[in-house]
């Protein structure tokens, strides 16, 4: 037809085409999960959309997923009557990659095809990984609202272009044909199909249909009816009951709303009665996305309101140091037509917020506070993707401070590695007779903070220091000065006093010494005017012959580096 037009895949679409065909061909069958999971998406927009426009359905209510097979052909298609797409739609959602993240994600590419393939994984794989078993794929849709003659088809090989034209297309949503590579035709099996939905889009809410087979006993062989079937338990899984949801069904919910590709690390599913209603499952992942930093990063949360998808990405239901957490929130007492506005204002959703944060909180503490290894070690694991990020809460949530301070995880003076697994509660037990601050060092770097010339004295007297080198560190102190009653100080700042560490004859001989190098100080003092506020005889250092300290009330010399590198 004369419409058809023929564009290029944006650079990044073509590089990922080819990083997942070769690198995902083991893992294949995941392809139809990612496409049921769109499917699944469109139909929760329509959903949304149609609470305030309830033409959007036509006369077509009964929202599904249809899977068929043609074994002539050697095609999978999968239907669905969702949102559908546009012209315009289909061009930017098929042929380009609009996620935050992209850039991080392909600068981080290796070439070694097994760490790549996990790479993808967490990226997100999505419609292109039907490539991995089609060499061509058409897709046809028709956007909810728009006319049978506004259709469009879509078709690539998966190389370099694809082509979009108009067509008519009789019913609202979008059908995606797979047509197959050379040696996939296992995959043109209702046995095989249904194995794979079963196994990971069991969760999916809506009906996944496939057509009948019976054995028919005249013909002896099995015969396709016209009457489908559905595959799935097609109900919404938050709303099950827990005991009904194995292991694995929890898993696949989380890929699907996660867009990860690997298990998460832990979760929690409940339902709140009382003042506000809900039904929370909340998953940490294992591994931290590639936009974590990114400030324009939404939250990982889907709200839906009695079971009706409201919104993607809902950040009033987590705080911002919790951004990290993927989930469901379903709420029985919110309106339907709830927007972002309302949402900032809702008390119903601040108490969400609170009790899910305190839900998150709960989870983490029961890793840490584990006896068992395996525990233990996942709580290793969530401390070094997202430790950094949880810092941020001593600041942004006075309620929780507490409990946040004893999740914290910091390397020490004690083993004297960069791992970060000493927990305040450790220090404070290892604290010497007579200590009473817990005492640390901030730089840049673990070697930095390690070879500290202020940490002479300690090491010397045995007292433990935590070395600290994460970005956020010296802002969290600033709302983190005491554990349990210990004050934390910088063994970097002011006329150090170590308290009843320092024995009386040790006293006696500082003073001492201090008098006699009085004038040597004095001179320097005036020598040093404009470059130092003050000269002392210092006794923190063993090694050492001089170093630089900040005043007790001023900022440290790593945070003043710091605000100078971001130009203030
Ligand atoms: P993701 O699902 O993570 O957004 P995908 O690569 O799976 O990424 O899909 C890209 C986009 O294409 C989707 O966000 C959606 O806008 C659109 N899309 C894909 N499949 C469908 C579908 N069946 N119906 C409507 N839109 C779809
Ligand atoms: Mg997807």
């Amino acid at each position: 037809a004369d419409n058809k037009e023929t564009l290029g895949f944006q650079a990044e679409v073509k590089q990922l085409l080819q990083l997942m065909i070769h690198s995902l061909y083991s893992n294949k069958e995941i392809f139809l999960r990612e496409l049921i999971s769109n499917a699944s998406d469109a139909a929760d927009k329509l959903r949304f959309e149609a609470i305030n426009n309830d033409a959007l359905y036509g006369n077509d209510h009964e929202l599904a997923i249809k899977v068929s097979f043609d074994k002539a052909a050697r095609t999978i298609t999968i239907s669905d009557n969702g949102i559908g797409m546009s012209r315009d739609e289909v061009i930017s959602h098929l042929g380009t990659i609009a996620k935050s993240g992209t850039k991080e994600f392909f600068g981080k590419l290796s070439g070694d095809q097994q760490k790549d393939a996990a790479l993808i994984g967490q990226f997100g794989v999505g419609f292109y990984s039907g490539f991995i078993v089609a060499d061509k794929i058409t897709v046809e849709t028709r956007r909810a609202g728009l006319e049978a003659t506004d259709a469009v088809r879509w078709e690539s090989s998966g190389e370099g272009d694809y082509s979009v034209e108009a067509i008519e297309k009789t019913g609202r949503g979008t059908d995606i044909t797979l047509h197959l590579r050379e040696g996939e035709d296992e995959l043109l099996s209702a046995w095989k199909l249904k194995s794979i939905i079963r196994k990971y889009s069991d969760h999916i809410s809506l009906p996944i249909q496939m057509a009948k087979e019976e054995w028919d006993e005249e013909k002896k062989e099995t015969v396709t009816k016209d009457e489908l079937e559905t595959i799935n338990q097609a109900s919404a899984l938050w709303a099950r009951s827990k005991s009904d949801i194995t292991p694995e069904q929890y898993e696949e919910f989380y890929k699907h709303v996660s867009h990860d590709f690997a298990a998460p690390l832990t979760y929690t599913h409940n339902r709140v009665e009382g003042r506000s209603e809900y039904t929370q499952l909340l998953y940490v992942p294992a591994k931290a996305p590639f936009d974590l930093w990114d400030r324009n990063k939404r939250g990982g949360l889907k709200l839906y309101v009695k079971r009706v998808f409201i919104m993607d990405d809902a950040e009033q239901l987590m705080p911002t140091y919790l951004r990290f957490v993927k989930g469901v929130i379903d709420s029985a007492d919110l309106p339907l037509n709830v927007s972002r506005e309302i949402l900032q204002e809702s008390r119903d959703v601040k108490a969400i917020r609170e009790g899910s944060t305190k839900r998150v909180i709960g989870m983490l503490e029961e890793l840490a506070n584990a006896e068992e290894q395996d525990k233990k070690d996942k709580y290793a694991t969530f401390w070094t993707e997202f430790g950094q990020v949880l810092k941020e809460g001593i600041g942004e949530d006075m309620g929780n401070k507490d409990r946040l301070a004893k999740l914290l995880r910091f390397a020490s003076t004690h083993a004297d590695t960069a791992d970060q697994n000493v927990a305040l509660a450790d220090y404070v037990a290892r604290m010497k007779e007579g200590q009473e601050k817990i005492y640390y060092v901030t730089a840049d770097s673990f070697t930095a903070a390690k070879n500290s010339p202020h940490l002479e004295i300690f090491r010397k007297k045995g007292v433990e220091v935590l070395l600290l080198t994460d970005r956020v560190d010296e802002w969290m102190l600033s709302f983190l000065t005491e554990f349990e009653g210990k004050e934390l100080v910088s063994v970097a700042k002011g006329g150090l006093d170590l308290g009843q560490l320092e024995d009386e004859a040790e006293k006696k001989e500082h003073e001492e010494t201090e008098n006699q190098y009085k004038e040597l100080v004095t001179k320097m003092g005036e020598a040093l005017a404009d470059k130092a506020k003050e000269v002392r005889v210092t006794f923190r250092l063993t090694d050492s012959p001089a170093c630089l300290v900040a005043d007790e009330h001023e900022l440290s010399g790593n945070l003043l580096r710091m605000l100078k590198a971001a130009g203030q």
